[in-house]
């Protein structure tokens, strides 16, 4: 049968006061720009990776705020680090860096 349209999500909530943050809150201050991210999916829209693979870009960085850290440093070995999601994005966000420090933090590579 062929896929066609959109599928429900399914309904998820997170408790940040329990969530493990750490991490979320380092990278907040290494790229102090994601504060202004409105979730609007344009970097997810225009990214490169994104069309030939499930690679989302809005949905990594979300979760990673969400302190939701599994399974992120695999996914976010597709991105090219080509810039064009920041280009797009309408707040400004520099999603090149976010993405550089996510990396960075999760796989504890930090510059010495
Ligand atoms: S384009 Fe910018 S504001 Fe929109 S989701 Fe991406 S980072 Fe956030
Ligand atoms: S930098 Fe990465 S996330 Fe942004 S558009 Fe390019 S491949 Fe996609």
């Amino acid at each position: 049968m062929n896929k066609f349209g959109f599928s429900i999500a399914h309904t998820r909530s997170t408790d940040l006061d329990t969530a493990n943050l750490g991490k979320a809150e380092e990278l907040l201050q290494r790229v102090p720009s994601y504060k202004l991210c409105i979730g609007c999916g344009g970097c997810t829209a225009a990214c490169t990776a994104g069309l030939f693979t499930d690679f989302n870009i809005r949905r990594i960085h979300t979760q990673f705020a969400r302190g939701q850290y599994k399974g992120l440093d695999r996914r976010l070995q597709s991105c090219m680090l080509c810039g064009k999601c920041l280009l797009v994005c309408p707040r400004g966000v520099n999603t090149r860096a976010l993405i550089v420090e996510m990396r960075r933090l999760l796989n504890n590579t930090d510059p010495a």
